[in-house]
């Protein structure tokens, strides 16, 4: 019998996240990552982190980072924190505003990060329906709660709500804090951050993960009034005063700095979303419009599982989630133009069979 010491820990179901392999070269679409690489300043500046401030703790404010974040998106430092990867940031957002104020409110097809995040905190949650076709209801969200969650685009199905359903939920709900997941809005979305001007109650949170391809460097960040970002930094400081390393604040600002890398990484993306959407669709597969770096699709005649194991078997890692409502559904992210080209090939093979 395990010994896990406390009934608390027992009790918790972590996230599983999606498979990293160790030894065979697959094509890797399974876990959203970016397929083109951080710009080279990146590298250079990671370089530049020595001995000597390595033995230094970091700055507990992340200064530079927030300041040249604040800037682009015309804020004061004030309206942004900065944490280790958007997970975090919501761990912190989630701990911070979710508390003893009722259920909080997410769609029932999200980032499954959100149902863990209320299990480790002990908050009580509901799921709101999505339609036949995975949209959100801005109406559904209404009447007491304890916050809301919303991806912007969602995930796993890369449709974006929009931001008038985004603003008709802030407007239904202006007594709890709002969360605005936009881990993907740089494919294409239209981000909800300008609303921050005018609902004191909207948290909007990025990462460099996915458009920055800095998944590995864990840095994600927060846009919002000043009293929710000080709400994160409380809890941040009760948690750890330096979230982020030295490597991850120099790696992050080179990245924010390089614009045009981010440009032109991020067409290319979009460049091969409309391609695999255009090529998994002539195959007869149903295929959501997606403003995310991933598509979310079906075949009428092959279970997603099976789907799932044909790829594999063809040395190509795609995402299958077990919940009822999606079985069937694959998201698989957008590779360089070879993997695209390689995963029509395997979709065609095993469709036709
Ligand atoms: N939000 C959503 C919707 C995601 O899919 C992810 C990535 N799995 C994250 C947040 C977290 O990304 P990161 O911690 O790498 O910033």
């Amino acid at each position: 019998m395990s010994r896990l010491w406390s009934p608390f820990v027992q009790n918790l179901v972590p996230y599983t996240p999606g498979e990293q392999p160790k030894h065979r070269s697959f094509v890797k679409l399974n876990t959203n990552e970016n397929p083109y690489g951080p710009s080279p300043k990146v590298i250079a500046a990671i370089a530049g982190t020595n001995d000597d401030s390595l033995r230094l703790y970091p700055d507990p404010t992340a200064g530079d980072l927030r300041q040249a974040i604040a800037a682009t998106h015309g804020l004061s430092m004030a309206q942004v924190f900065a944490g280790n990867g958007s997970d975090e940031v919501l761990a912190h957002a989630f701990n911070a505003f979710f508390r003893d104020k009722g259920p909080v409110l997410f769609a029932d097809v999200t980032y499954s990060f959100y149902p863990t995040y209320c299990n480790l905190y002990g908050l009580e949650y509901r799921t709101l329906p999505l339609d036949a076709e995975f949209r959100l209801d801005p109406a559904a969200y209404e009447g007491p709660c304890g916050g809301i969650v919303i991806a912007n685009p969602n995930a796993p199905t890369g449709r974006a709500p929009g931001l008038a359903a985004i603003r008709d939920v802030l407007d239904r709900n202006p007594d709890v804090v709002v969360i605005v997941d936009e881990a993907y809005v740089d494919f294409g979305g239209d981000s909800a951050a300008p609303l921050i001007a005018e609902y004191d109650n909207l948290l909007v949170v990025q990462t460099f993960s996915k458009s920055r391809s800095l998944a590995g460097l864990r840095v994600g960040f927060a846009l919002g009034h000043p009293d929710l970002i000080e709400g994160l930094t409380r809890v941040k400081d009760s948690f750890n005063s330096y979230p982020l390393g030295r490597p991850a604040l120099a790696g992050a600002l080179a990245a924010w700095q390089d614009r045009a890398h981010f440009d032109e990484t991020r067409a290319k993306v979009m460049a091969s979303r409309a391609h695999v959407t255009e090529g998994l669709s002539a195959q007869g597969f149903t295929v959501l419009p997606s403003q995310a770096n991933f598509v979310f699709a079906r075949h009428p005649d092959v279970a997603g599982a099976d789907l799932m194991a044909g790829l594999r078997e063809r040395g190509i890692l795609v995402r299958h989630f077990g919940a009822e409502r999606i079985r069937d559904w694959l998201r698989i992210s957008i590779g360089t133009e070879a993997d695209c080209a390689a995963l029509l090939a395997a979709t065609a093979d095993l469709v036709a069979h």
